[in-house]
């Protein structure tokens, strides 16, 4: 077996593996570390994985490595060490710095859909005067093509008049919303709309991640005077997934400084993160309630309505017949968010196309197999609870409550238990849902119903019956 071959059972410990990662910590974490990972083989007792960048590298060597040895070697014992290496995963740059100015559009971050080339390709470099530190903005996300319904119409009013206006509407503009349902598409669409309007004034777009590695590494090479610099003359200052800051001292003492530098002289700044302002993890209280002083949007779950109407104009950008029915279908189904309910679309053309044939509600079940199944168990911690304090007859409102009578508190371990085996929250997450309760108190809950099942046949009776019922 050579190094790159991989087969199936890896491929498929790996999928095991992150999907417990998964469930370890959170949907956030997890779209940001573990999904751009790729298994590219095992040799010699060691897993190899590829990130695309070095930074990518650095961070999950230093957060995620030894519980991914951990986890691997749980499902397949010659497993001893899972080695990171970095590997692009196209040509795609990790910053525009020393792009020459007749370059085409500005790199972007996704694959794209065939029919979307020509109207990046049409673009010119002109269009857009993002200074050197700025990310790679994606000429798909424009307003254009952000379809609005109840859920978000607030904050594409408030991305619209930001990136219409002449002077600062409000300062800072912070969105915030679960994964996937289009705060970076709106933060784009921010940035490429007053790019093309006044190719004059100058934007600055980085994710949260990439403002602390350039702190960092300017930290290490001594050169903050050049960091700071490089923010001096921008007059939009966006930053895409802020909750990543939280935690970080100085880095984010850095962002508190630049963020109100900028404030002072009149710059207009944008916030995206998945939380609101006040639920931020790790943020300091000042550094709160200047990003709560601006204008706060949030962008809710996505609607049927809107899950629909984003199916019909995906599918007439892709230019192609996808029946009325199937849209429909998908669009009750796939209710995670907008990401994903995008990928479907793709996956059931990318197929069609493939093997040359119509599209039908039929096919679409089939490719769609595995996605299907795991929306449809998806149970949130509400409906745990709830049902899991009927079935002991307890109150709902005990579950928060600080009881700790055995009658209570047993079946609180057991809901949190399988909140933990149902959902993918982490057990911070499942904490703050149960009476705002430490992590470590629900990571006890897990080992003690662990352990009862092991030894009373009749409680892990009951918990499977739970089980069931909620996966139902
Ligand atoms: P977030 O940053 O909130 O995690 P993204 O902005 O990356 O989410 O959105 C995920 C995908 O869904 C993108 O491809 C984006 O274009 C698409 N999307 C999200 N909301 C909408 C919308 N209202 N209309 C069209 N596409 C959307
Ligand atoms: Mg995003």
């Amino acid at each position: 077996m050579t190094n790159e071959t991989i087969g199936d059972l890896h491929e498929d410990n790996w999928r095991q593996v992150c999907e417990s990662l998964r469930s370890e910590i959170g949907e956030a974490a997890y779209q940001s570390w573990v999904k751009p990972m790729t298994i590219r083989g095992v040799a010699d007792g060691a897993a190899r994985i590829s990130v695309p960048t070095r930074f990518m590298r650095d961070w999950v060597v230093a957060h995620y490595v030894d519980r991914l040895g951990v986890l691997w070697s749980a499902l397949d014992a010659s497993i001893a060490c899972v080695d990171i290496s970095i590997q692009p995963e196209r040509s795609i740059k990790a910053d525009t710095e020393n792009t020459p100015a007749a370059s085409p559009a500005p790199p972007v971050t996704e694959p794209m859909a065939a029919a979307d080339k020509s109207q990046v390709d049409n673009r010119r470099a002109s269009d857009i005067s993002q200074v050197g530190i700025s990310g790679p903005l994606d000429s798909r996300f424009t307003f254009d093509n952000f379809v609005v319904g109840k859920p978000n119409e607030f904050a594409y009013a408030a991305a619209r008049r930001v990136a219409e206006a002449a002077s600062v509407p409000f300062n800072p503009l912070f969105l915030y919303g679960g994964v996937g349902l289009g705060k970076t598409h709106l933060m784009h669409a921010i940035a490429q709309h007053i790019c093309r309007q006044d190719p004059k004034r100058t934007v600055i777009y980085l994710s949260a991640e990439k403002f602390m590695y350039r702190f960092i590494r300017a930290l290490k090479e001594q050169n903050t005077v050049d960091f700071k610099d490089m923010f001096r003359n921008v007059d939009v200052l966006m930053i895409d997934d802020v909750q990543f800051i939280g935690g970080k001292g100085a880095t984010q003492e850095e962002f508190f400084h630049t963020f109100n530098a900028l404030v002072d002289q009149g710059r207009q700044i944008v916030i995206s993160a998945d939380k609101s302002p006040s639920d931020l993890e790790g943020m300091e209280e000042r550094l709160q309630s200047r990003l709560n002083c601006g204008l706060v949007a949030d962008i809710h779950a996505t609607t049927y309505e809107l899950r629909l109407g984003i199916l019909q104009s995906k599918a007439e950008q892709l230019k192609v017949d996808v029946p009325p029915k199937m849209m429909e279908f998908l669009a009750h189904k796939i209710t995670s968010n907008v990401r994903e309910l995008e990928g479907a679309l793709n996956r059931v053309v990318a197929h069609s196309q493939l093997v040359g044939r119509e599209i039908t509600l039929e096919t679409a079940q089939e490719v769609l197999h595995d996605l299907l199944r795991a929306n449809d168990r998806r149970v949130t911690i509400e409906e745990i609870q709830k049902q899991v304090a009927s079935h002991f007859n307890i109150r709902g409102s005990d579950m928060h409550s600080a009881r700790r009578a055995r009658s209570v508190a047993r079946p609180r371990q057991v809901a949190m238990y399988l909140a933990k085996q149902l959902t993918s929250r982490s057990l911070p997450e499942i904490g703050r849902k149960f009476g705002g309760r430490d992590h470590t108190t629900v990571m006890h809950a897990v080992k003690k119903v662990e352990e009862l099942r092991e030894c009373d046949s009749s409680f892990a009776e009951d918990v499977e019956l739970l089980r069931r019922m909620l996966e139902g």
